[in-house]
């Protein structure tokens, strides 16, 4: 939208929200792990790392990895990337798996999905030792998150909950509305907001009355990957939304643009602080990804969790 750039107050506009500058707050973050990365790597002789092992050659996926790969090499950590044909059989991905699984050398591991349709991604996910599962994916993990337990958790819910915390710093009574109940976003981002002692609501396709749902939330949070469903009449006045939607829609031109799940400009007018799409939610994703391999190298290592 012309004229308006994230972390401005868009009150001089005629509307209310603040932006949330995911870029910025995981540029910082960044700079923080950079920063235990090296403390770690002089003091204890430990130098975080992940291995990011990618099945074939789908675009979207070799693009994420790549971002990935820059990211860890510019926090000073190290990266791993092991490339396997699109023929790989599942015998063979358990078998790297075991391989990183035993490495000392290796604290993260990340098996970027989707997996190709001969191997059954359950079954690689539960074989990732739950100490090195970066992505938080594992039962074990998903386990200890759901009872109040330390855990490796998901890195975008995790992205999701600091952002929402850098505009509300105590989540402790306040209405969270979740749209989406996916594994990897819905129902992780419902049980970290219950652990910052919000009250939650997990909602899905099957929600009678979504939008009333809605209008509850002093956080609404929507990972349902439909373009700009949730609409400005569907905010309380106030909220704090956080879009994790990515959505390729045909913009001006016929040229492609990234939306996200929220009407942004809508929302803009009646929310209290909103995460923009592209440049919110998308980049806390590598940066939790980042800290996620930091704790689990110092918990490997047996030193206490980083200072970030
Ligand atoms: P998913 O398809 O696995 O889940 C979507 C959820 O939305 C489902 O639980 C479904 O019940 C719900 N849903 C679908 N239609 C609905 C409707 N009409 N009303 C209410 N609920 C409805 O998707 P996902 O993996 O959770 O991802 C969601 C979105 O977040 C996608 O756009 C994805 O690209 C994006 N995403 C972004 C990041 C990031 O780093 N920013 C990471 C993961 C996913």
């Amino acid at each position: 939208m012309p004229g308006i750039r994230p972390g401005m107050t868009t009150e001089r506009l005629g509307m209310t929200a603040t932006i949330i500058d995911g870029k910025t707050i995981a540029a910082q973050l960044r700079g923080r792990i950079a920063g235990e990365v090296a403390r770690l790597t002089s003091a204890h002789n430990v130098t975080p790392s992940i291995a990011v092992v990618l099945v074939g050659a789908d675009p979207a996926s070799e693009v994420y990895v790549r971002t990935k790969s820059k990211a860890v090499a510019e926090a000073g950590m190290r990266a791993v990337d092991r490339k396997l044909p699109a023929t790989t059989s599942e015998a063979e991905l358990l078998a790297l798996v075991a391989e990183l699984n035993k490495d000392p050398s290796v604290h993260g591991i990340l098996v970027q999905l989707p997996l190709p349709p001969q191997i059954d991604s359950h079954r690689i996910i539960s074989a990732i030792d739950p100490a090195k599962d970066v992505d938080g994916f594992h039962p074990l993990n998903v386990g200890r998150l759901a009872s109040g337990l330390p855990a490796l958790v998901p890195c975008t819910p995790l992205g999701c909950v600091m952002l929402a915390k850098t505009v509300r710093p105590s989540l402790a009574g306040l209405e969270a509305v979740v749209i989406g109940r996916s594994n990897i976003v819905g129902k992780p981002v419902a049980q970290l907001l219950l652990a910052e002692n919000a009250t939650v609501t997990l909602t899905h396709s099957k929600t009678r009355d979504l939008p009333g749902v809605c209008r509850r939330a002093d956080i609404l949070v929507a990972a349902i990957g439909r373009p700009e469903m949730v609409r400005g009449d569907w905010i309380k006045p106030g909220a704090v939304v956080i879009d994790v939607g990515i959505n390729r829609v045909a913009g001006e031109g016929g040229k492609a643009r990234i939306v996200g799940d929220v009407a942004f400009t809508e929302a803009l007018a009646v929310a209290g602080a909103i995460t923009p799409v592209p440049g919110g939610v998308g980049p806390m994703t590598i940066a939790c990804l980042l800290l996620n391999t930091v704790r689990a190298a110092c918990a490997l290592n047996h030193l206490p969790p980083p200072a970030v």
